[in-house]
């Protein structure tokens, strides 16, 4: 029976930030290395406060995301924060003319209540049993700096060797834009893929994430055989569908042998099930901000359980590491993205030493799961407060 607790205030705070080095490529989109740049950049924290005095936290999620959270703010006052099944189904039908992006940053929030509830931290809420979690290392898109860039095949499989040192099991590429200055663009994707797997040999896990930048289904097929010769782990969102034409993947599941990664696009737990039962994947993907927080993406990861596939979870955090730590069906944990001449390229908010940077994993390539009640981590509100540039308050 759920404690009698309730909401009684909900903030979301903005904070600026100084992001050192990081550009975006020829489309404006893609964030590359840039020596010397700097922009500011903002970020969120979701704070949910109950009358029992615990406070859920959410660091993370972007403006559009909170306008959501605004619209079930008047909702969510008063209610039991103990009750997530039911709060995320009635803001799942709320939200049902959007994208839902903003369930995660609820749903997660109202877990780290739960977990200081209960004093215990989510993943044995959840049923967690892992300590550690293997992770692999997922690098920035390529760009075209030539001294300690990511800017050809050869800086790729550097950098491969340089993760395989430090301990990780297997390495991720986000190749290059579709640069429409670069006519050889699929040649380069095809030489990388080779190149990488000639470097690092045979016993590291290889992915390829063009995250949808190929034009066409042909260039798809092009790259996804380079794949095959080169026995990878998995070809991950290829071209310009946006991954989300599972006839398409279908498709290509019939011509190639390495296992395709989608459903990053693909919203919730419905759509990604009925996309995978159309044949649109092998590995199933999921992301707990993207997919109505803990809660969504473990039905995600049971749904693909029982079809007998794994599932991925997308991009690292805290609330992915309780997640894996309880989930069997899954392979690794995303960490980045990361790139040989960038040490961080996130903001410095945790005041416990928290990280999901290239050296944050242990000589087995491993990541610890925070072990404190809720999400385990500790925000740095003196930083956050210091750089603070807006927030909402509902209550
Ligand atoms: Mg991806």
């Amino acid at each position: 029976m759920p404690r009698n607790v309730k909401i009684t205030r909900i903030t979301v705070h903005q904070y600026n930030w100084e992001s050192r080095d990081l550009g975006t490529d020829y489309n404006g989109f893609n964030t590359v290395y840039s020596p010397g740049a700097k922009r500011t950049a903002r970020g969120h924290v979701l704070a949910i406060e109950t009358d029992a005095g615990i406070t859920g936290e959410f660091a993370g999620g972007d403006a559009a995301s909170y306008v959501q959270v605004g619209i079930v703010a008047r909702y969510l006052l008063g209610k039991n924060p103990l009750e997530r099944e039911r709060l995320y189904n009635d803001i799942k039908r709320a939200m049902r003319k959007l994208d839902r992006m903003g369930m995660g940053p609820i749903d997660i929030a109202l877990w780290d209540i739960a977990g200081k509830a209960y004093d215990a931290p989510i993943c044995e809420l959840l049923g967690g049993w892992k300590q550690t979690l293997p992770a692999y290392a997922s690098t920035l898109h390529g760009d075209h700096v030539a001294e300690g860039g990511l800017s050809s095949p050869v800086a790729f499989a550097d950098f491969a060797l340089q993760c395989k040192q430090l301990g990780y099991k297997a390495y991720k590429i986000h190749g290059w834009g579709n640069d429409p200055a670069d006519p050889k663009y699929i040649e380069r994707e095809v030489d990388n893929v080779l190149e990488v797997r000639k470097r690092v040999g045979p016993g590291m896990d290889l992915m390829l994430d063009p995250a949808c930048e190929y034009d066409t289904w042909a260039d798809t097929l092009k790259v996804g055989k380079a794949c095959d010769e080169a026995n990878f782990f998995w070809y991950e969102d290829p071209f310009k569908d946006g991954g989300i034409s599972a006839f398409a993947h279908k498709k290509l599941r019939e011509l190639i042998k390495t296992p395709l990664l989608l459903g990053e696009h693909v919203r919730h737990l419905e759509t990604r099930m009925d996309f995978t039962l159309a044949g649109g994947t092998d590995f199933v993907r999921v992301d707990s901000y993207y997919d109505g927080g803990i809660t969504g993406a473990l039905k995600v990861a049971h749904a693909a359980e029982a079809l007998g596939l794994d599932v991925e979870i997308h991009a690292p955090g805290p609330a992915h590491r309780h997640l894996m730590a309880a989930i069997r069906n899954t392979n690794y944990y995303e960490l980045g993205l990361v790139h040989p001449s960038i040490k961080t390229n996130r903001p410095p908010i945790y005041a416990d030493g928290y990280s999901d940077d290239l050296d944050a994993v242990d000589s087995r390539g491993h990541v610890p799961v925070p072990q404190g009640p809720g999400l385990g981590v500790t925000l740095d509100w003196d930083y956050l407060r210091r750089h603070e540039s807006g927030k909402v308050v509902y209550e």
